[in-house]
C-alpha cells in the first residue's frame, strides 16, 4: 500500500509499504478524512521525537473499517468510525491509575506516527478496537468528525487541567486549533472571562466565536505585562498553553494568580530545559500548580465528545478553513500546516 511518510528528520515523501495486520483485537481501517497535525511538523522538521525512517504520518483520521480480529465483538467491516488521535493499551496499570495515555511507558498511548504507521496511508492499524474506536453518527459531517479525534480532544484537556471555575478567568495562549477548543473547552466548563492570545485573523475571529472575551497579540509587547495590566495586575486563575516556544511557561507562571492552575498542552519541539521563574513562583511556594499533558484518547472519550458535538455544544466547524480531495493531496495539506498563512487553521483531505 501507499502511505505518506516521514523519511527522516526534515524530508517527506511518498513510500510503499506493507498493508498492516490485525491481531486478535485490532481492526483495519481505510481512512475517508485525514488532517495534518501541528505535532506532525513538530515530529519531521524538527526532529522532536527523535530520527523516525519511512515512517506513516499522521494521527488524526475517520475511516471505515475494513477488517476485525477475531476478538472484536462490537465493529465489523464498512463500520465508520472516528479514530482518537491516542489510542492506550487499556490492559495497563497505566490505563488503571487513570492515566490511559501513557500506558506501557510515557506517552506510549500515542501510536500512530511515533510508534507505528500513522493514518496518512492506504490503510492503518488500530489496537484494541472495541476501547479505541467509536461509531460516526451520521449527523456529524467527516470534517468535523475529524477534528473530533485530536483538536477538540487536546483543547478540552487544556481546559481540564487548568482546573477551571465557575466565573474565573481564563487566559488561553494560543489560538491555532488546540487554543481555540480551549477557549470553547473553558466556556462550557463555566469561565467568566476567557483572555485570547494570538494574531492570525482567521483565529482571532474564531477566538470570539468560541467565546473569547478579550484578545491580546503577543507581537504588540510583553505578554505577561499585557495580560497583568489588562487584568488590574491581579493575573488569572487559569491559563491553557497551546502555542508559543518553550519560554512561554515563564509567561504562564507570572500571570497565574497564586493557587492557580496552568494547563499545558503545548509541544516543545526542541530545547533541553523549561524554565519557572523563582520569584513569581513564590520561591517555590506560590500553590501555582503546573500541569502538562498528552490528549486522552479511547472510545468514551471521543464518545462523549460526539455528543458534545451531536447536541450542539461545540461546533468544530470553524477549525477547518481548507478541505482537499483526493489522497495525493497529502503533501499540500501538510505543507499548509507548516508554513501556516493568515488564512490557515486546518487542513481536511477527504479521501474518496
Ligand atoms: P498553531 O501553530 O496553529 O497555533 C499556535 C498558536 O500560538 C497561534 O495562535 C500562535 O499565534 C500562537 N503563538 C505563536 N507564537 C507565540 C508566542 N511567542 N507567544 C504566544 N503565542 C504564540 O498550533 P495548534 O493549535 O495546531 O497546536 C498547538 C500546540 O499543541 C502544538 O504545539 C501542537 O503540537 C500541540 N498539540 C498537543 C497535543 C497534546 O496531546 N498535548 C495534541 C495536539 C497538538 P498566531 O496567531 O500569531 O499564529
Ligand atoms: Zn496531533
Amino acid at each position: 500500500m501507499k502511505g505518506f511518510a516521514m523519511l527522516c528528520i526534515g524530508k517527506t515523501g511518498w513510500i510503499e509499504t506493507k498493508k498492516p495486520v490485525a491481531g486478535p483485537y485490532d481492526a483495519i481501517v481505510r481512512p475517508l478524512a485525514v488532517s495534518p497535525c501541528t505535532s506532525d511538523i513538530h515530529t519531521v522538521f524538527e526532529g522532536a521525537l527523535g530520527e523516525r525512517n519511512n515512517m506513516v504520518l499522521g494521527h488524526e483520521a475517520v475511516g471505515e473499517v475494513v477488517e476485525v480480529g477475531s476478538e472484536v465483538k462490537d465493529f465489523k467491516s464498512g463500520d465508520r468510525v472516528i479514530v482518537p488521535a491516542i489510542t492506550p493499551d487499556w490492559r495497563s496499570m497505566e490505563a488503571q491509575r487513570g492515566f490511559s495515555q501513557h500506558s506501557n511507558g510515557m506517552l506510549a498511548g500515542w501510536k500512530f506516527s511515533n510508534f507505528k504507521d500513522g493514518t496518512f496511508g492506504e490503510f492503518f492499524h488500530v489496537n484494541d478496537a472495541d476501547m479505541n474506536l467509536a461509531f460516526l453518527p451520521p449527523e456529524i459531517s467527516l470534517e468535523n468528525a475529524v477534528m473530533i479525534t485530536d483538536m477538540v480532544t487536546t483543547g478540552f484537556h487544556g481546559a481540564e487541567l487548568a482546573n477551571i471555575k465557575l466565573g474565573s478567568t481564563v487566559a488561553v495562549i494560543g489560538i491555532g486549533a488546540v487554543g481555540l477548543m480551549a477557549v470553547a473547552g473553558a466556556k462550557l466548563l463555566g469561565a467568566g472571562r476567557i483572555i485570547a492570545v494570538g494574531t492570525r485573523p482567521v483565529s482571532v475571529e474564531a477566538a470570539k466565536f468560541y467565546g473569547a472575551t478579550d484578545i491580546v497579540s503577543y507581537k504588540d509587547g510583553d505578554l505577561a505585562e499585557q495580560i497583568l495590566k489588562l487584568t488590574e495586575e491581579q493575573g488569572v486563575d487559569s491559563v491553557v498553553v497551546a502555542g508559543g516556544k518553550p519560554n512561554i511557561l515563564e509567561t504562564a507562571v507570572k500571570i497565574t494568580k497564586p493557587g492557580g492552575s496552568i494547563g499545558n498542552i503545548n509541544y516543545y519541539g526542541a530545547g533541553e530545559f523549561l524554565t519557572i521563574p523563582r520569584i513569581e513562583w513564590g520561591c517555590g511556594m506560590s500553590h501555582k500548580n503546573i500541569c502538562g499533558g498528552l490528549t486522552p484518547g479511547g472510545r468514551l472519550r471521543m464518545e462523549r465528545l460526539i455528543d458534545l458535538v451531536k447536541y450542539n455544544r461545540v461546533d468544530p466547524s470553524k477549525l477547518v478553513t481548507h478541505v482537499f480531495k483526493g489522497f495525493d493531496n497529502m503533501e499540500k495539506a501538510l505543507l499548509m500546516m507548516k508554513s501556516k498563512g493568515k488564512d490557515v487553521i486546518k487542513p481536511v483531505v477527504l479521501i474518496d
